[in-house]
């Protein structure tokens, strides 16, 4: 049997079901099994391996993965998929299929129950480009034990994750990311290689969990309130920045002051100058002054 992937493969059987794309989920699937073929060399996957998929579509990536990692579990949103994936999925006995939107799933707790035999787990996924982000930071503030994720996004969002500080594309995202993970670009997928093709370039990347996060924090949730503060309008200094953004900063601006002399930040830098660490300083010494 060809590969669902292929041109004439897919069209077969989107006309078999009179399948009709809904741009509003993003649903632009690929059809060129040589990218679907490094998707997962990239996530070096194996039998011992588990891997969770959204969005699986009509099952093109699906079926790359059922055929190299253990088992597949997608979760997959629209209901008119269904029927077309137990069609195509058909002969890999080591798929399941979720029917629920994944932002709404209890990750963790359908990992625990699926993948109880299975070392190590990585997430696979061609995503929604409409909710990218929200599906990434759930996973990694959900706490969902993964290895890692190998992730076809927007390329101008990959930029974003793997940013350096000083960078124009450094920013809250970076930061959010790159607490909990290693970042990397595999490889830049052009769009031609879609059916429909999206507007943007997309790209591949590899997270990979750190064994602990990048720097020690007091609080995770104020570090991040603080590194989205730097970041509100990026032309501002830090200072005005964390006046204007946190909780009664203006009046609090002479702590905020001595806050920063303590983690050694220069008043009138911008956000983006500031390292992982900087940021980590800076939160840690301005939380006795907003904890409440
Ligand atoms: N994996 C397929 C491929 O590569 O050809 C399809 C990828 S397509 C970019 C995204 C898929 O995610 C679609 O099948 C869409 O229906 C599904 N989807 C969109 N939003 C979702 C959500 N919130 N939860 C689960 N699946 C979703």
């Amino acid at each position: 049997m060809k590969d669902i992937a292929t041109p004439t493969r897919t069209k077969e059987i989107l006309e078999k079901y009179g399948f009709s794309f809904k741009k509003s989920l993003g649903q632009n699937f690929l059809i060129d099994p040589n990218i679907l073929r490094r998707i997962t060399e990239t996530a070096e996957l194996t039998k011992e391996t588990g891997a969770i998929e959204i969005g699986p579509g009509i099952g093109a990536l699906t079926e790359h993965v059922a055929r190299s990692a253990g088992k597949v579990v997608a979760f997959e949103i629209d209901q008119r998929l269904l029927p077309i994936l137990s069609d195509t999925l058909s002969p890999y006995d080591n798929v399941k299929i979720i029917h629920e939107d994944v932002l709404k799933a209890d990750v963790a707790q359908i990992v625990e129950q699926e993948f109880t035999d299975f070392e190590q787990l990585m997430v696979v996924a061609n995503l929604p480009y409409y909710v990218t982000t929200p599906i990434i930071m759930k996973l990694l503030e959900e706490k969902v034990p993964i290895k890692g994720m190998v992730i076809m996004l927007q390329k101008e969002v990959a930029d974003r994750i793997s940013a350096k500080p000083g960078t124009k594309e450094y920013g809250s995202l970076s930061i959010a990311i790159q607490y909990y993970m290693t970042a990397e670009t595999a490889f830049i997928v052009p769009k031609t290689v879609f059916m429909p093709q999206p507007n943007v370039d997309s790209a591949v990347i590899k997270l990979l969990k750190r064994e602990k996060p990048a720097v020690e924090v007091t609080n995770e949730q104020f570090f991040f309130t603080v590194t989205r503060a730097s970041f509100a309008q990026r032309r501002k200094t830090i200072l005005n920045n964390l006046t204007n953004q946190l909780p009664q900063g203006k009046e609090k601006k002479e702590a905020v002051i001595e806050a920063l002399s303590q983690a050694e930040i220069e008043p009138l830098r911008r956000g983006e100058s500031l390292s992982l660490e900087e940021f980590a300083r800076l939160a840690n010494a301005l939380y006795p002054v907003f904890k409440s």
